[in-house]
């Protein structure tokens, strides 16, 4: 029988939201809000490892800048963010586990302008071990290219971690799963290779990481700890624009994100790739480092 997941609704639990800690089930909006009807919302995924979230701050910061590029404000410091994020992960008595922080205009207006809404702010967090299953991490994700490409930062925030642009992302991710695949890899406007629907993407050829430029597309915190991390290893990592027709001259690829962590690609359509040494040493190190 297939396992149907308890709505997110209908849970235990606390979600802090505008300054209160809510019963879980009470953290309620009214339908007309802009965040819902404009997409005037962001957000962020953050992990809890033994009881603490991994770059809090870096989390908390990027919040807000999401925020600003949408032209509302957070009210609140990323200080703030911070101190009520270790609230609610511990009022949730989460261990390991997961953090989503968002942020929308409320229903004030309910027009394209949208001057005078106010800005709501709620975080739950919740027990939630893997992303992608144990299967994938030792054999590698299968993906399949999308239809859909990163859009040009002149044609939306694409430095903003906002659910508007995620719609791309569901619909590359749905095509995916129904053609038996795991996820999609995505290719920008130009026809680089960009990303996955929620996470980075590594390649090795001969030895070096390489990886796309974000100038049009979330420079993951992950990311950028990978680069460190592999750097300080003395592993050569080239930021630069990649044609999908390199992945012929790949022997590794591997994804990373807040929730993917590090999650080795085993195809990308008919390309094949192995789980290899430097991509295994790399997740070890991770999730050594997460732990810390
Ligand atoms: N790209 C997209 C579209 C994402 O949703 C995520 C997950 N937040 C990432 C990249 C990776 O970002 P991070 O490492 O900050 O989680």
């Amino acid at each position: 029988m297939a396992n149907v997941p308890v709505p997110f609704d209908d849970r235990d639990g606390w979600i802090w939201y505008n300054g209160n800690m809510v019963p879980w089930r009470d953290a309620k909006v009214h339908v007309l809000n802009h965040g819902l009807h404009y997409a005037s919302c962001v957000f962020e995924g953050e992990r809890v490892y033994n009881g603490k979230v991994f770059k809090l701050q870096e989390h908390s910061e990027r919040l807000r800048v999401s925020a600003e590029l949408l032209g509302f404000e957070v009210p609140y410091s990323a200080k703030q963010l911070d101190e009520y994020t270790n609230e609610v992960v511990k009022k949730n008595n989460v261990v390991n586990g997961y953090v989503r922080p968002v942020a929308w205009r409320g229903s004030e207006m309910m027009a394209i302008s949208a001057r005078k809404n106010k800005v709501h702010v709620a975080i739950a967090a919740w027990e939630w071990p893997s992303y992608f299953s144990k299967d994938a991490k030792e054999k590698g994700l299968r993906l399949t290219i999308s239809k859909w490409r990163r859009p040009d930062p002149q044609t939306a925030p694409t430095a903003s971690k906002a659910a508007g642009l995620y719609m791309i992302c569901t619909l590359s991710k749905h095509a995916a799963e129904d053609a038996g695949f795991e996820d999609a890899m995505m290719l920008d406007w130009r026809g680089y290779i960009a990303e996955a629907t929620g996470a980075n993407i590594f390649l090795i050829q001969n030895g070096e990481i390489h990886t796309p430029k974000p100038d049009c597309f979330l420079d993951g915190i992950t990311r950028r700890t990978i680069i460190d991390l592999a750097r300080a290893q003395g592993i050569t990592v080239i930021e630069r624009h990649i044609k999908p027709e390199e992945l012929a001259q790949t022997q590794e690829v591997f994804l990373t994100g807040t929730a993917a962590e590090i999650t080795p690609v085993g195809s990308i359509d008919n390309y094949k790739f192995v789980v290899g040494n430097m991509t295994k040493k790399l997740m070890e190190d991770y999730a050594e480092m997460v732990r810390k």
